[in-house]
């Protein structure tokens, strides 16, 4: 599915057409192609003291050593600006950030087509006094404010970290590193929560495991950590993934598969043709199922086993919709959506974690939906399917991230509107309003909701834990 428009009017007699009439120009956005550069231009850190081996400098520090970047920490009116990272994890009042966003704001206009802005700050927590929590919160504010200012393809993002997490935690630096790349091209205003995930990023030890003496320490404790670096960062790892006969589940399993994974594609029977088709290309397996039959979690592990010797990562993406008003709204409809979006997901995980049916720490991603955060017109019952999944999601993230829980991590993806068969069935004047009420004024692909379903599966990610990460060009519906 495509969104002629974007290609319309970035290109020849429409392009000049659609200037002078002054109409929307969404832009090209770029998307990950092996060999890329990570940024588009250098990297300029903003934030801390000069001189001064602070949070600043240590991101600065990991961006060269652990990726390569060409990095700055001065400002330079000759330079296009790839990315411009925004350090105020340091901030503990309301006027502690003034310095760093001014800084910002002067370079801003540098910043190059599908540029990146990317703020690190620290997550509020319970115990922050008054004046911390507001400053905290206020940069999620900011950040969202800054990422709508943005044009042609930019986008701003933020990692939010836990007071138990280093800035330079290979979980720190791997979530920094998708919202810096290609692969994040249609995450927009979006904020993921980070925590201390492993003995590594909690306790600042050295590549060595020698405790760091902080100030003076250049190399960051992630740098020697090559899952956070690697093109195959799934390499060994067994994935489901349902409902990936065609659209989104089926750019999932090609996505997963180029980052390493074995994968087994599930969809109902009647798409077995198609189905065959993806587990061939991707050299998967094709497992026929209905997800809300009763036996589906154990058929799942007993084909992720017999095949491929164990499943480690899980990614519920089967989902239908039945669009009525409420007041038109049959049982028949409302179940379906309910069983096939929210219960299925339910039942086939509960199934596996009883089942010790991992193979290592599980990681599991299901697919929720902007319509679950801001609910929408005629889809009260995907809404309630759909925000069910954040529920479930964030009940799963802390039985597997508390203290008796055997460790994973459970998240969930929230489309906006992505070009699939699905949304090519919504009534073209809803659609087209649809596309372009976002940031990025269009539609996502399928290959993006793919990239940040890979991260999340990634075992870089293991900090983010219990996150709902939209995907959605920071659409105007919900947050
Ligand atoms: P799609 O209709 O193109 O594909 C869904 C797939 O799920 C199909 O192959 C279908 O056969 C399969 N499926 C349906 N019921 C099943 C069942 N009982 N058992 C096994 N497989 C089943 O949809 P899509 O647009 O690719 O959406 C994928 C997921 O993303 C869904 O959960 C959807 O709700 C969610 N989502 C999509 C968008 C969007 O804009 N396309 C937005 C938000 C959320």
């Amino acid at each position: 599915m495509t969104d002629s428009y974007v290609q319309a009017v970035n290109s020849g007699f429409t392009k000049t057409l659609a200037k002078k009439l002054g109409l929307p120009r969404p832009a090209v956005l770029r998307r990950h192609r092996a060999g890329d550069p990570l940024t588009v231009g250098p990297v300029l850190v903003l934030g801390g003291t000069p001189g001064v081996h602070d949070d600043a400098d240590r991101v600065a520090s990991a961006l060269l050593d652990t990726f390569g970047l060409d990095v700055r920490q001065n400002a330079d009116d000759q330079i296009r600006w790839g990315a411009i990272v925004v350090v105020l994890t340091q901030a503990e009042r309301p006027q502690d950030v003034s310095g760093t966003v001014m800084a910002l704001s002067a370079s801003l206009r540098g910043l190059a087509p599908n540029g990146r802005v990317v703020t690190i700050s620290r997550a509020p927590d319970d115990g922050d006094s008054p004046e911390l929590a507001a400053t905290r919160e206020g940069v999620e504010g900011f950040l969202r404010s800054v990422a709508k200012e943005l044009r042609n393809g930019a986008t701003g993002n933020g990692v939010q970290l836990t007071d138990d997490a280093p800035v330079d935690s290979a979980s720190s630096l791997a979530t920094l590193r998708f919202f810096l790349s290609a692969r994040s091209a249609f995450v927009d205003g979006q904020v993921l929560r980070v925590g201390g995930s492993t003995a590594a990023d909690r306790g600042t030890t050295s590549a060595s495991g020698e405790p760091s003496s902080g100030a003076g320490v250049a190399a960051s404790p992630a740098a020697a950590d090559p899952s956070i670096t690697t093109d195959r960062p799934l390499q060994g790892k067994v994935a489901v993934v349902t409902g990936a006969a065609r659209g989104i589940g089926a750019e999932v399993a090609r996505t997963l598969a180029r980052d390493g994974a074995k994968v087994v594609v599930v969809d109902v029977p009647a798409a077995g043709e198609q189905l065959a088709k993806i587990a061939n290309e991707i050299g998967g397996t094709a497992l026929q199922l209905d997800v809300t039959a009763d036996d589906a979690g154990a058929r799942i592990l007993e084909h992720a086993r017999a095949r491929h010797g164990g499943l480690d990562v899980l990614v519920h993406n089967a989902g239908i919709l039945r669009d009525k008003l409420l007041a038109n709204m049959s049982a028949d409809k409302w179940d379906a959506v309910v069983a096939v979006n929210l219960a299925a997901q339910l039942r086939i995980t509960e199934y596996l974690l009883g089942a010790n049916g991992f193979s290592g720490e599980p990681r599991i991603v299901s697919l929720a939906s902007t319509s679950g955060i801001a609910g929408n017109r005629g889809q009260a019952n995907y809404a309630f399917s759909k925000a069910g999944v954040i529920g479930h999601t964030r009940a799963f993230a802390r039985l597997l991230g508390g203290p008796a829980g055997p460790g994973g991590t459970a998240n969930a993806v929230a489309p906006g509107f992505i070009e699939t068969e699905m949304t090519a069935s919504i009534p073209f004047v809803t659609r087209e309003v649809a596309r372009r009420v976002s940031s990025l004024q269009q539609g996502g692909q399928p290959v993006d909701v793919a990239e940040a379903i890979a991260f999340l599966a990634s075992p870089g990610a293991a900090g983010v834990n219990g996150q709902v990460l939209r995907v959605c060009g920071q659409s105007l519906v919900g947050r």
